[in-house]
């Protein structure tokens, strides 16, 4: 009796966790196949001028190597190719003649050699935009290269040169496209700016910051800003065989930490039984086992894979688009690669460490320093008492050499920036998907925070893995292909910020 009653007891719980079962299935799927993508439809507006002659085309890329043949190199926050900067400023004066003579166009010269440009538009009633980009490039020693690094050389149908994909591209763009546009008689309805930088690679402060100084001396007011940062990605997001343009709505924030120990030198024949070299080395080495909490969910980072949903391959779609269900498991997941541990938490890197001066002298002094890139969503104050806690110890001294708070996060969708380069990236590069992203590295466009809350990070470039590694590193190119496509981007994006409101939104849903 009693083994029967068992038995029907468990054949119950059975049927009921295999009806829970079938529903959370059902569930996982309904949500794949059914979440809206964020993707809109666009009419591409076929008005527009966007093709570019045989001529523009070879004037274009004569363009681009002449720009990367002047070495513009930041090689320290003290050491600039001023001769260089300077030269560059009569560079583009000769090569866009159109832009710096044209009588919508005020130019000016700020912080020594960054160039800020207005260009008016017919309505008076429109909010200006912004573009940046930067003048300047990271040193790029040429051993290693397979052509120099500042010839410009062209080979198989690429340029090759530091500044190709970071970011003379885009300064290069940026004005071919406006030379181009002021050549046909275009007018614009909607002002915008051109800010470039000299300085972005070491902080931006002579530069861009030069620039927010003038503008809001101005009492000026942006509608948004586009600056370089993410761009189309193929092949580069595991899981994901399309392209897929990325935009970054923020990005991170830094803290950059001296640690010191101090203690009395003495010879090493009767040595203490803890020098400054051991307590620093231990205190790194708590910082480094310790990783900072991760915070996926809290960021906007889960916005953008929940965006992209549909596009990953079986299974991980089902992932994707269940988050409320899989979020634990996916976090995990991106820890175990640097470049999506990035995105989850605040990384630490330990990147210098001084200590000692010689064989048999008991160390008087070890330092450490540290770089910490913050999550979007927590605060250099977080990030120091972390570190602080997970440090437990006096004789180590803390100071902070620089730091900022992450990024305000800046709105997609409903946002008229946003919408706009929605929209040109599908007229520009056929459709790919455009979700937010988070940028791990920083921009110029950090400094604009005071004149709107839409700034976006996106360079107008497919990338594919190999690309990536190019951007700072060996033998950095760009296609010809790829030049003409990012000045037709800028091209479109000027003409496209000529409307005056978002139409609404048309969501599309993928039936079961
Ligand atoms: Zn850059």
């Amino acid at each position: 009796m009693a083994v029967s009653r068992w038995k029907a007891v468990g054949s119950t719980l059975l049927a009921a966790f295999l009806v829970g079962l079938v529903v959370l299935i059902a569930v996982l799927l309904i949500r794949t196949y059914t979440l809206p993508t964020a993707v809109r439809k666009w009419n591409r507006n076929e008005s527009l001028i966007t093709e570019l002659a045989e001529k523009e085309r070879k004037q274009l890329v004569e363009a681009l190597k002449g720009a990367i043949r002047i070495p513009t190199v930041s090689f320290s926050e003290e050491e600039q190719n001023t001769t260089a900067l300077r030269e560059f400023g009569e560079y583009i004066q000769k090569v866009f003649p159109q832009v710096f003579s044209s009588s919508l166009i005020q130019h000016e010269v700020l912080g020594g050699y960054s160039h800020l440009f207005k260009v008016q538009g017919s309505d008076h009633n429109l909010l200006p935009y912004m573009l940046l980009a930067h003048i300047d490039v990271v040193p790029a020693p040429p051993e290693s290269w397979e052509v120099p690094p500042f010839s410009g050389e062209e080979r198989d149908g690429y340029i090759y040169g530091r500044g190709t994909l970071d970011d003379k591209n885009c300064v290069i763009g940026i004005l071919q496209s406006l030379e181009f546009l002021l050549k046909r008689g275009h007018k614009p309805r909607r002002s915008f700016y051109i800010g470039l930088g000299h300085d972005e690679e070491i902080s931006g402060h002579k530069g861009a910051q030069k620039i927010v100084e003038k503008l809001q001396s101005q009492g000026v007011k942006l509608a948004f800003v586009l600056d370089e940062g993410l761009a189309v990605l193929d092949g580069v997001i595991q899981g994901i065989s399309q392209p897929v343009a990325l935009v970054g709505t923020t990005e991170k924030g830094s803290v950059t930490l001296d640690l010191t120990v101090n203690r009395l030198p003495g010879h090493s024949s009767m040595p203490p039984s803890e020098t400054s070299i051991g307590i620093l080395a231990a205190a790194v080495s708590r910082l480094e086992q310790n990783m900072m909490p991760n915070m996926f969910g809290n960021g906007p980072e889960q916005d953008m894979f929940e965006h992209l949903s549909t596009k990953f391959d079986f299974p991980l779609n089902i992932i994707m688009a269940n988050l409320w269900l899989f979020s634990p498991i996916l976090s995990r997941i991106l820890e175990l690669s640097p470049s999506t541990n990035a995105i989850v938490r605040t990384t630490t890197a330990l990147t210098i460490f001084k200590a000692g001066i010689k064989s048999n002298v008991i160390p008087p002094t070890a330092t450490a320093t540290v770089n910490f890139r913050l999550h979007p969503a927590q605060t250099v104050q977080e990030v120091l008492d972390i570190v602080q806690n997970t440090i437990k110890d006096e004789r180590v001294e803390l100071s902070v050499l620089n730091s900022f708070d992450p990024l305000p996060v800046s709105p997609n969708d409903m946002s008229l920036g946003y919408h706009i380069l929605q929209r040109t990236i599908h007229d520009v590069f056929s459709g790919p998907p455009v979700a937010p992203g988070v940028c791990v590295g920083n921009t110029d466009s950090r400094h604009f925070v005071n004149l709107t809350n839409s700034i976006y990070r996106f360079s107008p470039v497919v990338l594919k893995k190999e690309d990536v590694d190019r951007i700072h590193g060996l033998n950095e190119r760009i296609s010809k292909e790829a030049i003409e496509l990012l000045v037709q981007f800028y091209i479109q994006l000027i003409q496209n910020s000529d409307t005056d409101n978002i139409p609404p939104p048309h969501l599309d849903t993928h039936e079961l």
